[in-house]
């Protein structure tokens, strides 16, 4: 085969990736069908991606003869790492091409320490990860970062990040790549939970809210399939929609009369604080709840009601199919979920709520790693950049 044969045949081999990675493994005229590729070109493609250690090459089952040859892609040709950084705990991971776990880590970690300090720590952790996984550093594939604050999308820094200081503009994207020269994506970590859920358990819903109510209160959306992130990267932030009950009362963001400034994980611990009781965060506030504190329950099932008649709106505008509710406070769900279905129903247009489902979140604590995996993929796998990786 020529050089100039060679390339042209890489140029298609992205798409021929895809196919397999939609449809599990096919046959060279199965793939033809899909792609309608002539056979010398599906097969020159194929040359190239086994080549490359993308797809695997084995038989299939035949009426009669000689088996035809079935090809598949190989989600072990190398791994991601991902993270999911939060204000005080983080979970990462190194995972195969397909999203599986290889190997996973949770611990607490101060985000307000710093850039510097905190990327730091990721890096050798993700170094000793790697080493448990018996993975080499050529094989990471790419790097995924969700990150609890704003993120300009095209660039991967956080802007004006309220519960992050010293990050703001900061390039994580580069930071990371200085020790992996691999693309890094980094994303706000609600989008990445959005993501995450919708992949791994409605992936025939296209139009779906993620709310997490935690310390803040915060909501990805996935629309026609796609994160929507705005002109800005600040679509879904719900939690400083102004609403009547919370008039007068500063929020964090500086403004007053916030959802999040009464109904988060954080104004809950603060109301419970004020009537003597031992409550720092959102955890606190799940834990009194779990030991029966009438307290607690009744807080919990309000914040439920405020955060429904926010969402309501919401579901008037994006008409979503499931509305999932993640974070920390979620894990009280007998008595969050009932106010914000109650609100929505009552409130939100019959069209947009007859299908409608209010759902807790099924990855939980692990959303999140999840998402980053499905962002870092979806954006490697890409036929255009399987292509121009194949012709580097
Ligand atoms: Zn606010």
């Amino acid at each position: 085969m020529s050089t100039g044969n060679g390339r042209l045949a890489a140029a298609g081999a992205g798409i021929i990736l895809r196919l397999l990675r939609e449809s599990g493994a096919a046959t060279i005229a199965e793939l033809m069908d899909r792609s309608g590729l002539s056979r010398s070109a599906v097969s020159h493609r194929l040359e190239v991606l086994l080549e490359r250690d993308l797809v695997t090459n084995g038989e299939g089952s035949s009426t009669g003869g000689r088996p035809p040859s079935l090809f598949e892609f190989n989600s072990k040709a190398g791994v991601v790492l991902v993270g999911g950084l939060g204000a005080t705990h983080s979970r990462i991971a190194v995972m195969d091409l397909s999203g599986a776990v290889i190997v996973e880590r949770a611990f607490d970690l101060d985000i307000s320490d710093g850039p510097e300090a905190v990327l730091g720590w990721v890096e050798d952790q993700f170094g000793q990860l790697l080493r448990t996984a018996k993975s080499k550093s050529e094989d990471v594939r790419g790097i995924g970062i969700g990150i609890p604050a704003p993120v300009e999308a095209a660039s991967g820094k956080p802007v004006s990040p309220p519960i992050m200081p010293g990050w703001d503009g900061y390039a994580i994207p580069e930071r990371l790549g200085r020790k992996w020269a691999v693309p890094v994506l980094v994303d706000n970590d609600v989008n990445v939970m959005a993501l995450g859920e919708q992949r791994a358990h409605y992936p025939d819903i296209a139009d779906l809210l993620f709310v997490k109510v935690g310390t803040g209160i915060g909501c990805g959306i996935v629309a026609a399939g796609q994160v929507l992130r705005g002109a800005d990267g600040s679509a879904g932030d719900i939690g400083h929609v102004p609403i009547a009950q919370a008039a007068g009362i500063p929020c964090s963001c500086g403004n007053a009369g916030c959802l999040e400034a009464v109904a988060s994980g954080s104004a809950m611990a603060q109301r419970l604080r004020a009537e003597g009781l031992e409550t720092q965060n959102a955890r606190d506030v799940v834990r009194l709840v779990r030991a029966g504190d009438v307290r607690a329950i009744a807080l919990v099932r309000e914040s439920g009601r405020l955060i429904g008649e926010a969402l309501a709106s919401a579901v008037n505008l994006f008409n979503p199919r499931v509305i999932v509710v993640g974070g920390d406070i979620a894990q009280a769900d007998q008595h969050l979920l009932p106010g914000i279905k109650e609100f929505i129903y009552q409130r939100s247009l019959a069209l947009s709520t007859q299908h409608l489902r209010i759902v807790r979140s099924r990855l939980n604590d692990r959303a999140e790693i999840a998402g980053a995996a499905t962002m870092v993929i979806d954006h490697i796998l890409l036929p255009e950049v399987v292509d121009r990786v194949i012709l580097a």
